[in-house]
């Protein structure tokens, strides 16, 4: 089967792999669409993030949808030929966050398309993968390319969980790259009443709008453009940064009310916070990692047809086209999510 493999960064190549059977407990899924992720897109252009670094040959890949072609012992609930969005949120179980239900802190998370563990954890952009039924999630009547939107979903849930109460509140999206895009959604969904969204490209913002954000600001064009809602200490009751930009973040803070819920979801490395409005306006600043249960959520919403994330898949690559795919997935002036069909 054919493999999509980062060596270093943009070091991408097409590569073959043996293709295993299913163990009891699995399935074989013949995988049908996969999505080009930030963290993906830091593999293929800088080589890792922060302290992450490839140290090896990894199969990128963890937002992924296919159709099962085996079913191993066991496996009950699923169908041949099904279309499944697959997980790629693989904690142990048993460590002690596992055991508080703090799955995605799990010790000894095998997540796809990971290097933070050595040996790192290979990927699910390949022709064929096998993984625990219990991963999978029934997406019919999805698209293949809906069905794995679900990962990047699922992280916007688990941060809106993050955020609490979400009925009636103002809301900030700082950065809307997919993750801001369906932190709209799912804030919307949540019940959200004003949701406002920041960027610096006008594509993305036309995005925003899409979504159903109710205002969007160009921060290029108009840097000082969140110093209106920062008036009377402040407009918002969350903010999603989405950025990992400082500039962001310091301007959001500006525009919060007082109590508000920050929720950081953007990983740009380490920055400097105002510590004064954040303890002046007694703002909680909580980070949002992963996800876990969220997943299955974010497929049955999907399902139900309350979140549509169709007009957000900008791009469909063939797998021979993956470096073309890899490159335009980063560009926020013509892509939100790049998706790559495998056939
Ligand atoms: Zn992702
Ligand atoms: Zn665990």
């Amino acid at each position: 089967m054919k493999t999509i493999v980062i060596h270093e960064a943009k070091d991408l190549r097409i590569e073959e792999r043996e293709e295993v059977a299913p163990g009891p407990g699995e399935v074989q899924i013949k995988i049908a669409t996969g999505g080009i992720c930030g963290s993906d897109l830091h593999y293929f252009n800088h080589g890792g993030f922060g302290p992450v670094r490839l140290r090896e040959p990894m199969i990128l890949g963890h937002e992924v949808a296919g159709h099962i072609t085996t079913l191993g012992d066991g496996v009950s609930g699923l169908s041949l030929g099904q279309l499944v969005a697959v997980s790629p949120s693989r904690p142990c179980g048993t460590c002690r966050f596992c055991s508080e239900g703090r799955h995605n802190q799990c010790l000894n998370m095998r997540f796809y398309g990971s290097a933070m563990p050595f040996p790192h954890i290979q990927g699910a952009f390949r022709e064929v993968l096998v993984a625990d039924a219990t991963q999978c999630a029934p997406a019919d009547g999805l698209t293949t390319g809906e069905a794995a939107m679900a990962e990047p979903l699922a992280v916007c849930l688990h941060a809106t969980r993050r955020a609490g109460t979400m009925m009636g509140k103002s809301v900030l999206v700082t950065g809307c790259g997919p993750i801001g895009i369906l932190c709209i959604l799912a804030a919307r969904r949540a019940g959200a009443d004003r949701i406002v969204a920041t960027d610096l490209s006008p594509f993305t913002l036309k995005m925003a709008e899409t979504a159903g954000a109710d205002q969007v600001l160009n921060m290029a064009e108009d840097p000082a453009g969140l110093e209106r809602f920062a008036a009377d200490k402040g407009t918002f009751d969350v903010l999603y940064e989405c950025s990992g930009a400082a500039p962001a973040l310091t301007a959001g803070i500006s525009a919060m009310r007082p109590g508000g819920t920050i929720i950081q979801l953007g990983l740009g490395g380490d920055m400097s916070l105002p510590m004064m409005a954040i303890t002046a306006k007694e703002l909680a600043l909580k980070g949002s990692f992963r996800f876990h249960e969220e997943f299955f959520t974010a497929v049955s919403l999907m399902r139900k047809g309350l979140i549509d994330v169709k007009p957000f898949i900008t791009q469909t690559f063939p797998l021979e086209d993956a470096v073309a795919a890899f490159e335009i997935a980063g560009d926020r002036g013509q892509a939100v999510k790049a998706q790559i069909a495998f056939g």
